[in-house]
């Protein structure tokens, strides 16, 4: 029974195929021969999810068995890594850790195939294991809260391209995402009214269900800068200013007020989040903010030896780093205002997420780099702005040629200081333009994720695309059925902080097609699209949804014959 290729993302990195298939009839018989049961009770929800199919546990009698073996350590080169073997007999999973069984999991899902009836999947043997150890993606509830049911979506797609790692940006200028006890106005508007926020149980929840797919989530409490709501709530935060005007985004960092607030807020944050590290933020604090005019910032600089604010900034993430070693926990931070072209007095254990150096005028520039970071021995995770920003700056050319050791420049012999990368994926302040990340995350989370697993080049731009259609619809969708050849990219657009963003890249979609053509075309795949969704045969409808959405735009825009319309990144 030939096969086609393994085509699922992230791309494995070795895959010993002998063109064969297996077969697997329904109902799949699942089991461990050890300790596995855990990510065996995970398996059967994900295959009963991807195949509508029914699934049966048994150790006894199993076609798919996973197994905890310390000698696979030997065969891959990370603890992540894992070995799948299919042949005949069915198809074994074998890992030193669980966290590798269920990426072998994901593999086994992502790669069956229905064909006549059949299931299969490719016959042969898999070694597999990531490049990098901290892969994640952020979402901003900050700015715009998703309902818990979207999120554990978004857990599901992660997982599904072996990420291990949420970032949730708790607190910023809009409103602080977590219910405090301690600062319960927190979480309420000037006039009094509720914010959204999760509570301790939602957040229990989800670190529950993150947790069980071998997801972590990454707390972060963002100061002193993005303080908007924080100083409209509690105005005492606010620097002291005799003539002029106080910051009204930047925290006074002069009076120990500010200290207890976060240092409770934190306490708060670590009580709720096992994960052992915490990100503070620290990005975008103004340089002209009043600290340099504040009598308490002033008095605290002189006393503390402080000659710039930069040095006041560091104090302030001593005092912040001492907390949370305290309570065993690692203090990650953004790099942008650290003047890392001098040796700054920052722990060289805190974990820097580089995004960009700082813009002219808001922050040190001259002499910054990534590099930089890894010659002062600080470890770093990868968010460069052109990579992992997928609100308007990332482009499918871009992140198919990145990978998270090799963009901005990174010397070799330092290469490993870069522990992986991070997903962002920033809210826009309007309302009515958030729905963009319903059509674009879909593909960019696996995109990236590829980018984190595998450092090799992708060649086959044709059969990754493909591959990626299958990871984002599921099994059911016919051979070779490419779904971004429709939408003119892989890279689904996201710009339009101020007016809705194109849906789709119209005119890399049509290509060389006239427009009646291409027309044709969508209609085609809009039909193929509703069959699967009518069938209960897509794995996330919400995505189907979105790309009819796409599509159905793009038969307006062929109508058109184009006019009116421009391609975004
Ligand atoms: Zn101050």
């Amino acid at each position: 029974m030939p096969s086609r290729e393994l085509d699922i993302v992230p791309r494995p990195r070795r895959a010993d195929l002998t063109g064969e298939a297996v077969r697997l009839e329904a109902p799949f018989m699942v089991g461990t021969d050890n300790d596995a049961g855990a990510v065996v009770a995970l398996l059967s929800d994900l295959l009963e999810r991807e195949t509508n199919e029914r699934v049966v546990r048994s150790n006894e009698e199993s076609d798919v068995r996973l197994t905890i073996d310390d000698a696979a350590s030997s065969l891959v080169d990370d603890s992540e890594g894992y070995v799948l073997e299919a042949d005949g007999n069915g198809i074994i999973v074998r890992s030193p850790t669980a966290d590798g069984l269920r990426h072998g999991c994901q593999t086994i899902v992502g790669g069956l195939e229905r064909r006549n009836g059949d299931w299969r999947f490719p016959a042969g043997e898999i070694r597999d294991w990531p490049a990098t150890r901290w892969r994640g993606f952020m979402l901003d509830p900050a700015r715009g809260i998703l309902p818990l049911e979207r999120v554990k979506r978004r857990i599901d797609q992660a997982a599904r391209a072996k990420l291990n790692r949420l970032h949730l940006h708790l607190l910023d200028h809009e409103s602080y995402a977590l219910e405090s006890e301690a600062f319960p106005e927190l979480n309420r508007g000037p006039d009094g009214e509720n914010r959204p926020a999760y509570s301790s149980e939602e957040i229990e929840d989800l670190i529950e269900y993150a947790g069980r797919r071998g997801i972590e989530i990454l707390p972060e409490v963002d100061v002193p800068g993005h303080a908007g709501h924080v100083l409209e709530t509690y105005p005492e935060l606010q620097c002291t200013v005799e003539d002029g005007k106080p910051s009204d985004g930047t925290l006074c960092l002069g009076t120990t007020r500010t200290d207890e607030f976060v240092e409770t807020l934190l306490g708060e944050v670590i009580e709720l989040f096992p994960f052992e590290t915490v990100h503070v933020g620290g990005d975008e604090w103004a340089m002209n903010c009043s600290w340099n005019e504040c009598s308490r910032c002033r008095e605290r600089m002189v006393r503390e030896g402080s000659e710039t604010v930069a040095e006041h900034f560091y104090e302030f993430v001593r005092r912040l780093h001492e907390t949370l070693e305290a309570n065993d926990r690692r203090l990650m931070c953004w790099n942008d205002q650290i003047d890392i072209a001098e040796a700054p007095d920052v722990p060289r254990d805190a974990l820097v997420q580089f995004w960009r150096v700082a813009g002219n005028g808001r922050g040190p520039v001259e002499g910054c780099s990534l590099e930089r970071f890894l010659e002062e021995e600080f470890e770093v995770v990868n968010s460069y702005v052109y990579a992992a920003y997928v609100n308007g700056w990332i482009s499918e050319e871009y992140l198919l040629g990145w990978e998270p050791r090799s963009r901005p420049s990174i010397p070799d012999e330092r290469a490993e200081q870069v522990i992986g990368g991070e997903l962002l994926a920033w809210e826009p302040a309007a309302e009515e333009t958030r729905e963009y990340f319903e059509r674009a995350l879909p593909s960019a989370i696996p995109v990236f994720a590829d980018r984190l697993w595998n450092p090799d080049p992708i060649a086959d731009r044709r059969s990754f695309a493909t591959a990626l259609t299958r990871h984002a619809l599921g099994p059911f969708v016919p051979a070779g059925f490419d779904i971004y050849r429709e939408l003119g990219g892989m890279i689904i657009p996201t710009e339009g902080e101020n007016a809705p963003s194109p849906p789709a890249h119209a005119h890399r979609s049509f290509r060389d097609r006239s427009p009646r053509e291409a027309r044709d075309d969508y209609e085609d795949t809009l039909e193929t699209l509703g069959s699967l969704s009518e069938a209960d045969e897509v794995v996330y409808p919400e995505t189907a949804a979105a790309y009819r959405d796409c599509l159905e735009w793009l038969v307006g825009v062929a109508d058109r014959e184009g006019r009116g319309v421009i391609d975004r990144p």
